[in-house]
């Protein structure tokens, strides 16, 4: 059962039932008021008559009522007639009985009210005045007042049924629309599509923007599947060909290969199946990443002496580069909330980046300060600059891109292009952030901004 149908049902049976009530109430009160209407006069005209013979010596010569739809007739206690002729037809009656309303019908089929008052006549006898009013031919009346109702009540149940089936249908049509347009984008595979949103903001609206909100997180988990899968294939391309090659090369070689040629090509392989294990690792990283599974986890740490330690590492890694590193300029006192292992890697992409992408005979400058601007919770600002080939302006924006390298002929040189996409990771993961500031032919210099307690950045999110 639909829920248009539902409701139609649900609300025309309440409606029903309301005016089942309505209609007994009018009917039943309605001649409630009519009865009033004739027995409030009948009593009047009784009392006023009782009180003009009440305590006369004897019995009045008659009887007569000035309204002509009363008549009056004087009978003893036991109910025989004194004086006047009771309405044609009226031949059963109840005794006598004072200040209760009655009725009687006659031989006729004409119904009467009747009131009764005790009066006493010539101090002693007692007899009663009684009061006959005629009741208008109320089984017609109400016959006609039922016969209406008969036909109204259900003619207007009716009339709300389909009412109420026509508003609930246009009121549920934007839930069929919203479920469609759902159906038609995911049948159509293309979860980027949002369903356009009604025009009132009301529980639709909520409903359509929920939906939206869960076909684009869909969307994206489909395409960060796509991506890691298209990354992963792209990626291992390089080192696998490489080894292939190698292999080729020894097994189809015409004349036995010297132990030179086995230990060249051994060497190869060991290197390119390095860099695939370490690209496997990355991958799988970025994938977690992408899926939200990475937990923040912060511990008061000593910032300057991470930092040293990674210039230290790097100079060493580097003794033959002919690259020089200054690292007087990092302030010795820095102290800050931080994930070690993430910022340590942070570091050294950024000072490796600088040898790898310096000159030879080149400077590379590493600083470490604290800044406290206006109105900001404070930073660790740590520089990175050098003064090696730089990057051009095009470049520049997508060096952040996942496996973006400026000079792609350099694929075989251990870089993966995942670097300063994992740099930029790590800065937001510390709600810090990382810029660069670079001239092609003169030297880059990256700035990353990392807070230094990130409880009170917590807070303040809250
Ligand atoms: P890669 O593994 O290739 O170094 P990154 O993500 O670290 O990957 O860097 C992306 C690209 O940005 C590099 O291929 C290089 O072209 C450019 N780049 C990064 N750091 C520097 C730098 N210090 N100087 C010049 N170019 C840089």
């Amino acid at each position: 059962m639909s829920l248009k149908l539902k409701l139609t049902v649900g609300i025309t049976l309440i409606a029903a039932i309301v005016a089942g009530l309505a209609a007994g109430i009018i009917i039943g009160g309605g001649r409630m008021i009519a009865e009033d209407r004739l027995k409030r006069p009948l009593r009047e005209a009784v009392l006023s008559a009782a009180k003009a013979i009440d305590g006369e010596k004897k019995l009045p010569s008659r009887l007569a009522s000035e309204n002509e739809n009363i008549t009056f007739v004087i009978y003893t206690k036991k109910g025989e007639r004194l004086l006047g002729a009771p309405p044609e037809g009226v031949t059963v009656q109840p005794t006598p009985d004072s200040k209760r309303y009655g009725t009687v019908t006659g031989e006729n089929g004409k119904v009467y009210f009747i009131f009764d008052k005790k009066c006493d006549i010539g101090g002693k006898k007692q007899v009663y005045l009684r009061g006959y009013t005629e009741y208008p031919d109320n089984d017609a009346v109400s016959a006609d007042i039922r016969k209406t109702a008969y036909v109204a009540v259900p003619s207007a149940v009716l009339v709300f049924a389909v009412l109420t089936y026509l508003l609930s249908r246009s009121l549920l049509s934007p839930i069929s629309k919203l479920s469609s347009a759902t159906n038609a984008i995911i049948d159509g595979s293309d979860l980027s599509k949002t369903i356009p949103y009604p025009e009132s903001r009301d529980e639709i609206y909520a409903l359509t923007k929920t939906v939206n909100a869960m076909l684009e997180r869909l969307d994206r988990s489909f395409e960060n599947e796509k991506q890691f899968i298209s990354d992963a294939s792209h990626e291992l391309r390089t080192p696998t060909a490489v080894i292939l090659a190698q292999c080729e090369l020894i097994s189809t070689s015409k004349t036995e290969p010297t132990g030179d040629e086995y230990r060249q090509a051994i060497e190869t392989i060991g290197r390119q199946a390095g860099r695939m294990k370490q690209l496997v690792l990355e991958l799988l990283e970025l994938s977690r990443i992408d899926r939200g599974k990475v937990e923040k986890n912060f511990e008061e740490d000593d910032l300057s002496r991470l930092v040293m330690l990674v210039c230290d590492e790097q100079r060493e890694l580097h003794a033959d580069s002919g690259i020089t590193l200054d690292s007087s300029e990092v302030d010795p006192q820095i102290r800050a909330q931080i994930n070690s292992s993430l910022m340590i890697r942070l570091v050294t992409n950024l000072v490796s980046n600088a040898y790898q992408y310096g000159k030879k005979g080149g400077h590379i400058k590493v600083s470490l300060s604290m800044e406290k601007q206006f109105n900001r919770k404070p930073v660790a600002r740590l520089t990175v600059s050098d003064d090696g080939k730089g990057i051009s302006k095009e470049d520049l924006p997508k060096i952040w891109e996942r496996f973006y390298r400026a000079d792609n002929s350099r694929t075989d040189t251990g870089s993966s292009g995942l670097g300063l996409t994992m740099v930029k990771w790590i800065a937001g993961y510390h709600n810090g952030s990382v810029t660069v500031e670079s001239t092609l032919g003169k030297g880059s210099r990256f700035t990353a901004d990392i807070p230094l307690r990130q409880q009170e950045i917590r807070q303040d999110e809250k």
